[in-house]
């Protein structure tokens, strides 16, 4: 099937503005008699749920929190891009655009990337519209820090809970309109399948976590907002209700899935300390600003940090990197940590661990200056580690912490599968093989407040509809097929808990096909994850039933999923050999170990169409054509 990404003729600064004024419209008083559902309540959802709502549309969302606003974008800590250059450093709207994609490693559509970057500055004029409490300067101005993979400052931030912040934002928006009759909210439901009548999402098949009653909700499209898959790994910065069920059932209706291989390993988490640990905690990029990060010269070194002399400290960042020094992009850094590591320089009890030190910036700004910017990411360290960063180093390792790849959507945010759009780190649109700090809450904003708004009126003016509502044989034999599941799962009766698999699986993941891959390995963990996808089925202990609140029923659930997805990422894995941005296989690599593309061969997006059970998934792709930048190596030299 071609894949048309319907990107717009046109000069690229023009391209945005010319296809909004294209697209149909729906005039005011028919938005009225659209239905759209919205599903997942992050920045995307929250910020697309209540835009639609504004204009007229009747809103349905769907969250599995008990509160819309618990999704996990609140966690989201740094900050969130955008080119105003109020410091005059020398931003622009096109260096956005720039480092955004040479940032992911070359490997984004140009025209998506671009009008984010325009869009970028209208999401900070409507944040602070909102009342969003971001950071300011002495003189009133809104304060920028700096992120990886950027020589300006150009990271609006609300201390270390811009996340937080800005969903509250969101989320005041959203409760205007459900207070307004506008938008139906239904929290703790968690969507089982999508409704597809004659090629068009028609709605969705959801379970009330609290009863466990299977609902059906029929709409004119349907625009998905569920978050990354990162939780693929077990361990990862995620929260731990994070999953890809809502993506994986939509790829198995028909959308395709675009760059599963595409994760972000983040360099600066919380190493792991013990084997039954389910989560891990992420101190943001922006303490790299003034954080340095280092290792003993000396492999083997294992005298504590204080006792070892500047001269006996490798600052290998800043060694390697000058031009960019502590703030090259994650997957650099996060590889050259790993290397450090494997050479034996690892710090702490088990090696796996730098060290990230803010001692400079105390000694040259004082403490008082550093706990505002960085106060509750230190509090937060040292409730987890018991160790004080004001006075010792941090230490610090890679986790998974992102995935840039995600349903494949056109320029208009929309899927494969007619009238099924998809928001925010669900999609894969704009970050390629890497996505740079502080671009994923810019990313689900600007899907959520200023492009969906758009795409999909040019969708619902365009198109006939039939009458179909939840009553339709295609809703109830959808219901049927997702209960018959949950009653599955609960039947196996064997002998593991559900986390006991999802833990193995993460290992597997982590260990073949996580910050390093190579050929071997990952043959190997897909055999692995299909023999434990087998056990699965015939050894899980899912207790309790299924007509009421049942959480480990839930995680079952999305394990499975995970397991069926994890083998999608290890055929993409193998399939893209050559190494680029998060993607690195080790037989792809120059002399100073850095990721080598191969644009000839793999300059395009990868997208995967589901064939049936146990069977090849056909393999599509989106040729990625420059015409405004040169693909160059990437270096941050
Ligand atoms: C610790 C941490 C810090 C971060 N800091 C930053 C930062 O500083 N800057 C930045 O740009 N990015 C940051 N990120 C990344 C960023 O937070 C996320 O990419 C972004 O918030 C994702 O938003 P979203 O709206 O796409 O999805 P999410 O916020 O993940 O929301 C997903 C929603 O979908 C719902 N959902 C999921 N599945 C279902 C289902 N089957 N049925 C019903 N509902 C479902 C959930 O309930 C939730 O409401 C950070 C990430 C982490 C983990």
């Amino acid at each position: 099937m071609p894949l048309d990404s319907k990107v717009p003729g046109g000069p690229l600064a023009e391209k945005w503005d010319r296809h909004r004024f294209e697209l149909k419209l729906v005039n005011p008083a028919n938005k009225r008699k659209f239905d759209i559902i919205v599903v997942g309540t992050g920045l995307a959802g929250g910020s697309a749920s209540a835009s639609l709502a504004e204009l007229g549309y009747n809103v349905k969302t769907f969250c599995i929190q008990d509160s819309p606003r618990r999704a996990h974008s609140i966690a989201a800590q740094g900050g969130i891009n955008a080119s105003k250059n109020y410091t005059n450093e020398g931003d622009s709207i096109w260096r956005l655009f720039y480092d955004t994609i040479k940032g992911g490693d070359f490997r984004a559509r140009e025209a998506n990337v671009y009008r984010l970057a325009q869009i970028s500055n209208n999401i900070i004029d409507q944040c602070v519209a909102q009342g969003i409490p971001f950071a300011r300067d002495y003189g009133g101005l809104l304060a920028n820090r700096s992120f990886g993979g950027a020589q300006v400052a150009r990271t609006f931030y609300a201390r270390g809970q811009t996340g937080q912040q800005l969903l509250l934002g969101a989320y005041s928006a959203l409760m205007r309109q459900v207070a307004a009759g506008k938008v139906q909210m239904y929290p703790r439901r968690e969507m089982l399948d999508l409704v597809v009548k004659n090629g068009q999402a028609r709605g969705i098949v959801v379970r009330n976590l609290v009863s466990g009653e299977i609902e059906r909700h029929a709409a004119h499209a349907v625009v998905l907002c569920t978050g990354g898959y990162g939780n693929v790994f077990f361990l990862s910065t995620n929260a731990m209700a994070s999953n890809v069920s809502a993506n994986y059932k939509c790829y198995k209706k028909g959308a395709f899935f675009a760059n599963p291989c595409f994760t972000q390993i983040h360099p600066t988490c919380i190493p792991v300390h013990g084997t039954y640990q389910s989560k891990l905690t992420l101190m943001s990029e922006s303490l790299r600003n003034d954080g340095r990060v280092w290792v003993p010269r000396n492999p083997g070194d294992k005298r504590s940090p204080g006792r070892i002399p500047e001269a006996e400290r490798d600052y290998f960042l800043e060694r390697k990197y000058p031009s960019f020094g502590n703030l090259v992009p994650r997957d650099v850094a996060s590889r050259n940590t790993k290397e450090q590591c494997d050479e034996g320089k690892g710090v702490g009890e088990t090696g796996l661990a730098v060290y990230l030190d803010l001692a400079d910036a105390i000694r040259r700004d004082g403490k008082d200056a550093v706990a505002k910017k960085y106060g509750n990411l230190f509090q937060m360290y040292e409730k987890i580690t018991g160790e004080d960063p004001y006075e010792t180093p941090m230490m610090i390792f890679p986790a998974v912490h992102y995935t840039m790849g995600g349903l494949w959507v056109d320029y208009n945010l929309m899927s494969t599968i007619d009238g099924l759009f998809v928001l925010g780190e669900a999609n894969f649109s704009d970050h390629g093989a890497n996505r740079l700090g502080a671009s994923a809450l810019m990313q689900g904003l600007a899907d959520g407040y200023f492009v969906i708004p758009y795409t999909i009126g040019g969708y619902l003016a365009g198109r006939s509809f039939s009458e179909v509502n939840a009553d339709h044989q295609v809703f109830k034999d959808t219901a049927r097929q997702a209960q018959e599941r949950l009653r599955k799962l609960l039947s196996i009766n064997g002998q593991r808990t559900v986390d006991d698999f999802h833990r193995q699986l993460g290992l597997i993941m982590w260990d073949y096909c996580g910050m390093t891959r190579n050929n071997q390995g990952l043959k190997k963990a897909g055999t692995m994850i299909q023999q434990l996808r087998e056990e699965f089925w015939e050894n899980v202990a899912v207790p309790g039933t299924d007509k009421d609140f049942n959480q480990s029923l839930e995680r079952a659930g999305r394990v499975a999923d995970f397991m069926e997805f994890a083998e999608l990422m290890i055929v993409d894995t193998l399939d893209r050999q050559e190494s680029c941005g998060g993607h690195f296989n080790e037989a792809y690599q120059t002399e100073e170990n850095e990721a080598k593309r191969d644009d000839e061969n793999y300059g395009h997006v990868s997208t995967w169409e589901y064939t049936g059970r146990d069977k090849d998934p056909d393999f599509h792709k989106e040729p990625l054509i420059f015409e405004n930048v040169e693909l160059t190596t990437r270096s941050y030299k």
